[in-house]
């Protein structure tokens, strides 16, 4: 049951400006299974927050550890495996357009090892009918909708099974029948164990859906609650997080 433990993890960007601190010195635990909502205002460091949690980027300052493994990529070394267990959803596709819905699937399905065909296309086609587009496979990304579209990076990241989703403004710019095909989805395999981390503008899925939420106001978290509403920094706090 992996653990998600960030301590006094802090990251910054050189900017033209000088040094911009996105993430500040963050304290957060997630325990397997949780289902966490990440909001706040545009540059407040929800996404740098999501891809420290993935291991897309390092932190300058403090840890991120998964099971207290170190998850961020050392230069020079391969991708390390505890990066396997993470499915991760960028805001900007990462779908290859001149390649089908397959073998955009397959190719990150190869990562895990699979080599035998038929168990590719199994794996492929498993996770494209979880996200409800089993018959899609054929089709070029530029044929799909932006909700479908949207569905197959949920596939992408769904195909090697991971135990944890981390996902960045995966409802960004859909209409509220597709925002809520995918929260089904993710409802369903959050009740099957999977920790979803989901970075969303969208405070009407998260007063809805009643889950832990944590705020970020520049860099720093300055609400976390249990059963929260959007953009709530008071309340229940999460047992998980370590006192400041
Ligand atoms: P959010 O997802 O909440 O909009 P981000 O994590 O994308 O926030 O950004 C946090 C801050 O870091 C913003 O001020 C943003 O402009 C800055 N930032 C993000 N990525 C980079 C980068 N690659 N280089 C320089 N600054 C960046």
């Amino acid at each position: 049951m992996p653990t998600i433990e960030l301590k006094k993890a802090t990251k910054r960007y050189r900017t033209e400006q000088g040094w911009l601190e996105a993430v500040s010195s963050v304290d957060l635990t997630i325990q397997q299974g949780e289902f966490v909502f990440v909001v706040g205002s545009s540059g407040a460091g929800k996404s740098t927050l999501l891809q420290l949690i993935a291991g897309q980027l390092r932190a300058d300052e403090g840890l991120v550890l998964l099971d207290g493994v170190n998850v961020a990529p050392l230069p020079l070394f391969p991708v390390a495996k505890v990066r396997r267990n993470f499915g991760y959803v960028a805001q900007e596709s990462h779908l290859m357009r001149r390649r089908t819905i397959y073998e955009n699937l397959i190719m990150v399905a190869r990562t895990s090892g699979l080599t035998r065909a038929k168990k590719l296309m199994e794996r492929t086609l498993k996770a494209l009918s979880i996200v409800g587009l089993g018959d899609m496979g054929e089709k070029y990304p530029g044929e799909l909708s932006i909700g479908q579209a949207r569905r197959v990076e949920l596939a992408r990241a769904l195909i090697n099974s991971p135990p944890i989703l981390v996902l960045d403004e995966l409802t960004a710019n859909l209409d509220e029948d597709n925002i809520w095909d995918m929260m089904h989805v993710l409802s369903e395999l959050n009740r099957g164990g999977t920790t979803v981390v989901m970075a969303t503008h969208a405070s009407m899925i998260v007063n809805i859906m009643h889950r832990r939420v944590v705020t970020l106001v520049d860099g720093r978290i300055a609400g976390d609650v249990v059963g929260g509403r959007y953009g709530e920094i008071k309340g229940r706090k999460s047992k998980y997080t370590l006192p400041h």
